[in-house]
């Protein structure tokens, strides 16, 4: 440990409030109670975003006060972390350890267009989906928004090794980011911020299972960052069969529910639809699916199954995808297939999981 560290571990309670979970007005809020001028607030969040400093000793143009009083207030380092490993592909893959020991995973996948982070919101998930590994222990607890924020941070410093940005951001890791919707949408506005990371709404994406009133919540906040619901079924039969979420919240009020967002908001929503060896993959399939969403503004996503070994769904040969695929397009549906990457380091949709302290390791 470097002389710096160690004085950050002197100063730094680990049970302090991350930093990274302040807005911009509530960080003004606590400089003006500390006596402190308001712009502060913005070389704060230099440091912070731009600079991306690891210890407050390091925000240099702030008086040593003011640093010592930050580092009594807040912590910088929420996320230890324990795994870093590269794909074949340039996937990377993060394990991260929060502070109360827990581990969480996330993902940066290498685009043509960019580099996109998949980002995780809860310690596991309680939603239960059959073919997902995010939720097979249950949920743990929810994350608070400056740990989802934190998660982008840090791949973006290891990023910064090779001059790299994260240029945009997925919802898409371990948990379901409306059973904890204040938190994520914290964690948008900090990023989305001019003075946070800066990251473009149109270059955000949330994904959610399908749980109803927050999907009419979220329509209300008029965001305009892209939204996907993962529906992976034609028909109610199918869709509880392989997400019991469907029981609790059925398919044609989630229908509704979409269909008010893309009124409200005017913008197009993407289904996710994972193909699972005889189960939906067939023909017959693709034109429920095509009448069920055909008159709806929106574009469909195809994932071929990722192996999940506790779980038994075999993948549709690539014929069949395309015929899948090919069969949407002939109903007049917007369809692409999801590339595959980070398969070599199980970094792939649903292979995700929240691990336990013990088998960081493995
Ligand atoms: N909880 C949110 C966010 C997860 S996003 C949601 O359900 O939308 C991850 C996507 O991968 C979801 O569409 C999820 O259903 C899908 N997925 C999960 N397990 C998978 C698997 N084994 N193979 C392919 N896709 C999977």
């Amino acid at each position: 440990m470097d002389n710096q560290t160690k004085k950050q571990k002197q100063t730094e309670a680990t049970e302090n409030p991350s930093i990274y979970s302040l807005q911009l007005d509530e960080m003004k809020e606590w400089l003006v109670e500390k006596g402190e001028k308001p712009f502060r607030v913005k070389q704060i969040f230099e440091w912070l975003y731009e600079k991306r400093v690891t210890s407050f000793e390091d925000m240099t143009n702030l008086s040593k006060k003011l640093r010592e009083q930050l580092a009594q207030s807040f912590s910088l380092t929420t996320l230890k972390t324990v795994i870093q490993q590269t794909s074949n592909d340039g996937t990377m893959k993060f394990l991260f350890e929060l502070q109360d020991g827990y581990t969480i995973e996330t993902v940066l996948m290498r685009h043509e267009y960019g580099n996109s982070i998949c980002v995780t919101t809860q310690v596991g998930c309680r939603i239960g989906c059959t073919f997902c590994a995010s939720t097979l222990g249950g949920l743990k607890r929810n994350l608070e928004a400056g740990e989802i924020v934190a998660q982008v941070v840090k791949v973006q410093q290891a990023l910064d090794e090779t001059n790299e940005r994260v240029s945009s951001v997925v919802i898409m890791g371990i948990g379901e980011p409306f059973d904890n919707y204040g938190e994520m949408l914290s964690f948008l506005k900090i990023i989305n911020h001019d003075l946070g990371l800066n990251i473009g709404a149109r270059h955000i994406t949330v994904s959610t299972s399908g749980i109803i009133p927050k999907i009419y919540q979220f329509a209300d906040e008029q965001m305009q960052i892209n939204f996907a619901v993962s529906l992976h079924a034609p028909n109610t039969e199918i869709r509880s069969k392989l997400m019991p979420i469907n029981r609790a919240y059925k398919l044609p009020d989630l229908m509704k529910s979409i269909e008010y967002y893309i009124n409200k908001t005017g913008r197009r929503v993407t289904f996710e639809y994972g193909l699972f060896g005889g189960v939906n993959d067939q023909v017959e399939h693709a034109e429920e699916l095509a009448k069920l969403i055909g008159h709806i503004k929106c574009h469909v996503n195809l994932i071929p199954v990722n192996y999940v070994p506790e779980r038994n769904y075999v993948r549709t040969p690539k014929d069949q995808i395309f015929l899948f695929a090919q069969t949407l397009k002939d109903k007049g549906v917007n369809v692409t297939i999801r590339r595959e990457q980070g398969h070599d380091i199980d970094a792939a949709c649903g292979q995700l999981r929240a691990k336990e302290r013990q088998d960081e390791t493995r």
